[in-house]
């Protein structure tokens, strides 16, 4: 350090605002440190990436494609016909900005509340463990001594090299949730979260879309009947996929796809790249502190969380589920664990939603991964079909699957692709976090008729006297018998 780099003393630094980031903040404010949250966007990046351009964004874009698709359902049923005209993106932004400004507000009230000083810049580690630098064109830079930290900072879409994104013609899901127009044509490459959430809501829309996925299906990281129901069902939006294909280049107007009965092009409008996303930490000064990102490209941390003594990595920075309940889940821990407490990040299960059409979300886990970790596990799945009340919502499409553990009855994960399914999976999030048996859930009287009521329906299947789908045959007790 030289002369006139006197750094500025803080008790608890955060950097990055987004769902671990000022989670974090303002749990560690509450076990009463003194807090300072970095962003590179200041107060205007609360959220992060969830609240700005992701999460919040896309499920506001993905609930008016619902409206407007249901619209064309709900005529043959009784509603009146579809009003003409197009869909009004430019009042969709208006509103959307509407939603996303209120939350980012809501995140600016809840840190001043908890104190928490909150600064603009870009921050780096300057020295081993407590020195940092956060720049800002408009500021002197200041350099900071911490006696913590939390590195937040989130990640960003991949882009492909074949593929550079330009801000018009290829583009990452930040720039679809900005369209002040339904684009004619558009090409999703990458058949994975967000190219089906956002694929499925452009066709709702009106686009023609083409979902190009390199693997042999969509969603390749789950079960394969999983995207062999999502496939058959995108397909009645007019949704055309494409997998095991790979995208080479583009001409300009056509996407070039590589594909085992060969090369062709695609011309569309838009194309969309949505392949993944990469941690923020290659501009972090981590070199300084002597800390490497692992063969997966995240931060290694063990469940204490730390990268140093001093030290703590959340959220997509570190190894697990790229989810924002991910983040503000480590974010408690983080802060625990640098104030002193012997708290650790293990959690049973982390649910994960897709918000695709149908919507399709998983807790704890699947059979194979249950066999694979050792259990005698037994799978039992009751359709969305018999459903009385999926039946009222007109949509009836997929499955409750349950796995349990053979020897206890203990309820191990579930799997839900349906209607609400980003809202049933809480009750098996809970079950599989307090171990529940099979007989907790059948036992636990539903109120009817709701899509809750799976939850017991695929109880009872499990085990072996379901009511509203075929079952076995139950040898008589003796009672009443001839
Ligand atoms: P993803 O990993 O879910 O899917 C990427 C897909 O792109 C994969 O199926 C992959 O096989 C395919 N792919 C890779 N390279 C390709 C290529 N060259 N050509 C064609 N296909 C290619 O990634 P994502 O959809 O970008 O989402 C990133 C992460 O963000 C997710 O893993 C998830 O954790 C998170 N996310 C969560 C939600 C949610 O919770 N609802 C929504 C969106 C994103």
């Amino acid at each position: 350090m030289v002369v006139g780099e006197m750094p500025e003393g803080v008790d608890l630094l955060v950097v990055g605002g987004g769902p671990g980031g000022y989670v974090a903040a303002i749990a560690a404010a509450q076990l009463g440190r003194k807090v300072m949250l970095v962003d590179a966007d200041g107060e205007d990046g609360l959220g992060g990436v969830c609240v700005r351009v992701g999460c919040i964004p896309s499920k506001a874009l993905i609930e008016l494609a619902s409206h407007v698709h249901a619209r064309q359902a709900w005529h043959g049923r009784g509603a009146p016909a579809p009003s003409a005209g197009d869909v009004d993106l430019v009042a969709f932004q208006n509103w959307k900005r509407d939603v996303v400004g209120g939350l980012n507000n809501g995140v600016r009230g809840l840190l001043k509340r908890a104190g928490v000083d909150v600064r603009t810049g870009w921050f780096r580690f300057t020295r081993p463990d407590q020195g940092a630098l956060v720049t800002d064109p408009d500021r002197p830079p200041t350099h900071l001594k911490f006696a913590s930290c939390i590195i937040a900072t989130g990640s960003r879409p991949v882009q492909l090299p074949r593929l550079p994104f330009d801000g018009a013609r290829i583009v990452s899901s930040t720039e679809v949730l900005e369209l002040t127009d339904v684009p004619k044509s558009v090409a999703v490459v990458g058949g994975g979260y967000i190219g089906l959430e956002l694929g499925t809501a452009l066709a709702k829309l009106g686009s023609a879309v083409t979902i190009v996925e390199a693997q042999d299906r969509l969603l390749p990281t789950m079960d394969p009947n999983i995207g062999a129901l999502v496939a058959k069902h995108v397909k009645t939006f007019g949704i055309e996929v494409l997998t095991s294909s790979s995208v080479t280049g583009d001409t300009g107007h056509a996407l070039q796809i590589d594909r085992a009965d060969g090369a062709v092009e695609l011309a569309v409008e838009l194309v969309v790249v949505a392949v993944g996303r990469i941690p923020n930490i290659d501009d972090l000064g981590l070199e300084v502190l002597g800390a490497a990102p692992g063969p997966d490209g995240r931060l290694p941390v063990g469940t204490d969380l730390l990268l140093t003594p001093r030290i703590a990595a959340i959220g997509d920075v570190t190894p697990g589920p790229a989810l924002a309940h991910k983040a503000s889940a480590e974010a408690h821990v983080a802060a625990a664990v640098l104030s002193g407490r012997a708290e650790v990040f293990d959690p049973t299960t982390i649910a994960a939603v897709v918000f695709s059409d149908p919507e399709v979300a998983q807790a704890g886990l699947t059979s194979s991964e249950a066999a694979a970790a050792g259990y005698d596990a037994v799978t039992a799945t009751f359709p969305i079909a018999a459903s009385g009340r999926a039946r009222t919502l007109g949509d009836s499409t997929g499955f409750v699957e349950y796995v349990h553990n053979r020897d206890t009855g203990i309820v191990v994960g579930a799997t839900i692709v349906g209607p609400h399914a980003s809202e049933l999976i809480a009750e098996a999030a809970l079950a599989i976090e307090m171990a529940a048996h099979l007989e907790d859930i059948a036992g636990t009287i539903h109120a009817h008729p709701t899509m809750a009521e799976l939850h017991h329906e695929v109880a009872h299947v499990a085990l072996g006297h379901p009511i509203h789908v075929p079952g076995p045959r139950r040898p008589s007790s003796g009672a009443g018998a001839a």
